[in-house]
Order: C-alpha cells, then sequence, then structure tokens
C-alpha cells in the first residue's frame, strides 16, 4: 500500500545517505527534517499544525482510556489525543504519535500504538516507545532555538524554558542535560 506520508519524507528528500545514520540519530534527524520543511520559527511549537503537515488527521478525543492513539484508518494516519489531560501532555502526545507515524512504526502487521502516559518516559525497555519520545523532544525543543531562548534571556532557568517551549519542566530538564547545559546530577 502506497502510503502518504511515506511519500512525505521522500519528498523532504530522505535520501541514501541518511538512511545509513546510525538508529541513535535517526529521531533527532527526523525531527528536524520536519521542522525545517514545516515549521514558520514560532515559539512554543504548533505541534497539532506541524503533524496535520505531514498528513495526519488529529482527532481530539477526551474519552480515550489512553493518552494517544496513532493508527493507519482508512489508509490515513489518525492521531487521536486524549484532551481530558494537561495541555502540556496533549503537546507531548502529539508529538511522540508523529514519531511512531513518521518512524515507520505502523506497518501492514502493526496499525495501531495505544499510548498510556506511562511510555513517555525514558524508562521504557521498547525501543519504537524511546524513539518517540526523542523524536518527541527535539520537535518540541529544537535544539538550536533552547540555545538562543537562552542567549536571549537574561535569567532563563528550567521553568522559564518550559513555558516558552510550552513542555513540562521535566522534560526540559532532560533536553537541557542532554545538551550539556545542565549537569547530568541537576
Ligand atoms: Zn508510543
Amino acid at each position: 500500500m502506497e502510503l502518504k506520508w511515506c511519500q512525505f519524507i521522500a519528498q523532504m528528500g530522505y535520501k541514501a545517505k541518511d538512511m545509513k545514520m546510525t538508529i541513535r540519530q535517526r529521531p533527532e534527524a527526523l525531527a528536524r527534517r520536519v521542522l525545517e520543511a514545516h515549521w514558520d520559527g514560532v515559539l512554543p511549537v504548533d505541534i497539532r499544525g506541524l503533524a496535520e503537515s505531514c498528513g495526519a488527521r488529529v482527532i481530539d478525543d477526551p474519552l480515550l482510556d489512553v493518552s494517544g492513539v496513532v493508527a493507519i484508518e482508512g489508509g490515513e494516519p489518525v492521531i487521536k489525543v486524549n484532551t481530558n489531560e494537561s495541555e502540556l501532555r496533549q503537546r507531548f502526545t502529539i508529538a511522540h504519535e508523529l514519531g511512531h507515524m513518521m518512524l515507520r512504526h505502523l506497518t501492514k502487521d502493526k496499525t495501531e500504538f495505544r499510548d498510556p502516559s506511562k511510555n513517555y518516559t525514558m524508562a521504557n525497555f521498547d525501543r519504537r516507545e524511546r524513539d518517540a519520545n526523542r523524536f518527541a523532544a527535539a520537535i518540541l525543543m529544537p535544539g538550536e532555538a533552547v540555545r538562543a531562548v537562552i542567549l536571549e534571556m537574561d535569567d532563563a532557568d528550567v521553568d522559564s524554558l518550559a513555558s516558552v517551549f510550552k513542555v513540562s519542566k521535566a522534560a526540559m530538564s532532560i533536553k537541557l542535560k542532554s545538551m550539556g547545559i545542565l549537569p547530568e546530577w541537576a
């Protein structure tokens, strides 16, 4: 089955060179490509708009029994987000589900991911979940944007950065540690 978002990845110039990237780099590189193709540079990143630009239909569902779902319905990728949860969680949910979609986790045999909130932690043993989280972090908190905001603010800290990027303090703290801006033990 020829699926639209596969064509989208092809259109973004996902060339053979990139296929040789190590698995460790892929989620971040893919997030960067989506940002380059569709992000207007405005913070916080309009994750819902980005998901739609990538070809997903985003559906609000306050009755969902998990935080988020990504599935192929009628040949199209659909992201369902539990709108009963906080706005910050909903943003991460959409970013994580978009990660499953863009990282090609959806296949003929696995046409749906249902994510309880525990899947949104890095302490997850399923590589697909960890990669979706890495994609989510990279797309919601683009490294260059984090650096630029820190330079621009007089007294940037985890709280102020988390509110600029509309992510949880925990997510921002992990990001700053991974960038070497906060020490690992902070
Ligand atoms: Zn997941």
